[in-house]
C-alpha cells in the first residue's frame, strides 16, 4: 500500500472534481440544487442494481409519487408493483417505512446529517453517506464495490476483501473532501462506474492515473484482492401450476415476513436451503406428475432450481390458500407485484407463438 505522503502529494479530489465538471453523468435524480427525497429514493433503488437498470424505474416513480408527502400515502401493494423487476424488494418496503417514519418523528423533513439518516430503516451506513454527502454536502465518505476497487488500485490495498474494507474506510474518509463533498461523492461513483471498471479499466482517461499505484506497477487487474469465493448452495423446489375449467391460473400472497414477502406467487414446496432434502423426497413424488418444466434462477445466496407441476383445480385444493389468492390469466399476471422468479416460470409456461 502507499504511504500518506503519497496520498497528501496527489491532489486527488481536486483532480476529480476537475474530471468530474467536465465528465460526470447526466441522471435524472442529479439536479442543482439537490432534491433530498429524489436522491433518496435513488439511493435506495441503486443498492444491489445498476444506472441503467434504475433509470426507467425512478423516473415512472417520481411520475407517480412526485414529493415525499405524496409517496407517504402509497399502499404497500402499489409500491410493490411498481417495483416488481428491480429486486431485493425489503428495499421497497424499507423506503416506505422510512418515509412513514420521517413524516412522523421529523415533520416530512428529511433528516440533514449522517448520524439521524443511519437510524432511518433501510438506511446502511453506505445509504446514510451517500444521501447525507449527496444531498447535503457532509463530507460522509462513501464506500460501495466501486469505491474499493478503485481505492484498493489506487493506493494498493493488498488485504483481501472484504477484511480489507477497514483500510479503504479510512482511506475514503481521508480523500473526501470539506468542501464540494456531495460532488465529491457522485465524482467517485461515476469514475468506478465508467473509469476505473472491474474489466478494461480506461488508465488513459482517468484522472488519478499520476497517483494510482496499481497502474504505476502494472498489477491493475491484480485489485481490489478478495478471499476465496464459498460455493453457492444449490436449493429445489416445485411449483404448481394450477388451472381451473377456464384455463386461469391460481396465484397467492406470501406472508408478511421473510424473503420475498407479501409478493404473489405460484403455490411451490418453499425454497430455503435447509430444506433441500426434503425437496428432493418430494421432488420424487411429483416426479410422476412430470414436470413439464425446470427452472433455474440465481438468488444472491443460493441458486433455484425448480420444477414446475400443471394440475387441474380440482386435484390440488391441499396446495391453495383460498384467503389468500385468486385466478388470474396466464398472460395477465402483471397488475399483481411478483418476483422476477415467479415472472420466469410465467415467461416460460406461455405457449410458444406460432409462425
Ligand atoms: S489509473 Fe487505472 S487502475 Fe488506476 S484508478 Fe485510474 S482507471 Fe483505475
Amino acid at each position: 500500500m502507499r504511504d500518506l505522503k503519497v496520498l497528501q502529494a496527489f491532489d486527488y479530489a481536486n483532480h476529480l472534481l476537475k474530471w468530474f465538471d467536465k465528465n460526470g453523468r447526466v441522471l435524472p435524480w442529479r439536479l442543482n440544487p439537490q432534491d433530498p427525497y429524489k436522491v433518496m429514493v435513488s439511493e435506495f433503488m441503486l443498492q444491489q442494481t445498476t444506472v441503467k437498470t434504475v433509470i426507467p424505474y425512478f423516473i415512472n416513480f417520481m411520475e407517480k409519487w412526485p414529493t415525499l408527502e405524496a409517496f407517504s400515502s402509497a399502499s404497500e401493494e402499489v409500491l410493490l408493483t411498481i417495483w416488481q423487476g428491480l429486486g431485493y424488494y425489503a428495499r421497497a418496503k424499507n423506503l416506505l417505512k422510512a418515509v412513514f417514519m420521517i413524516m412522523k418523528e421529523q415533520n416530512g423533513v428529511i433528516p440533514n446529517c449522517y448520524e439521524k439518516l443511519k437510524n432511518l430503516p433501510g438506511f446502511g451506513p453506505y445509504t446514510a453517506a451517500a444521501v447525507a454527502s449527496i444531498a447535503f454536502d457532509e463530507p460522509a465518505a462513501i464506500v460501495d464495490g466501486n469505491v474499493i476497487r478503485v481505492l484498493s488500485r489506487v493506493f494498493g490495498v493488498a488485504k483481501p476483501m472484504p477484511a480489507g474494507k477497514q483500510e479503504i474506510m479510512k482511506i475514503a474518509q481521508d480523500l473526501t473532501p470539506a468542501v464540494r463533498a456531495g460532488d465529491y461523492a457522485s465524482a467517485i461513483m461515476d469514475l468506478g462506474a465508467t473509469i476505473c471498471r472491474s474489466s478494461k479499466p480506461l488508465c488513459n482517461e482517468c484522472p488519478w492515473q499520476e497517483g494510482c499505484f496499481a497502474y504505476h506497477q502494472g498489477q491493475v487487474h491484480l485489485f481490489p484482492m478478495r478471499a476465496a469465493k464459498p460455493v453457492r448452495p444449490v436449493c429445489l423446489s416445485t411449483a404448481f401450476w394450477i388451472q381451473n375449467s377456464e384455463g386461469k391460473v391460481w396465484i397467492q400472497k406470501r406472508s408478511q415476513g421473510g424473503m420475498l414477502a407479501n409478493l404473489w406467487e405460484l403455490p411451490h414446496t418453499g425454497f430455503s436451503v435447509a430444506l433441500a432434502r426434503q425437496q428432493v423426497a418430494s421432488l420424487d413424488s411429483v416426479a410422476k406428475e412430470r414436470p413439464r418444466k425446470h427452472i433455474q434462477h440465481v438468488f444472491s445466496h443460493f441458486t433455484l432450481n425448480m420444477a414446475i407441476v400443471e394440475k387441474k383445480a380440482c386435484d390440488a385444493m391441499e396446495l391453495m390458500d383460498p384467503d389468500n389468492g385468486e385466478w388470474v390469466d396466464p398472460d395477465g399476471y402483471v397488475r399483481r407485484p411478483m418476483a422476477s422468479l415467479m415472472k420466469k416460470v410465467f415467461t416460460s409456461m406461455r405457449p410458444p407463438r406460432e409462425k
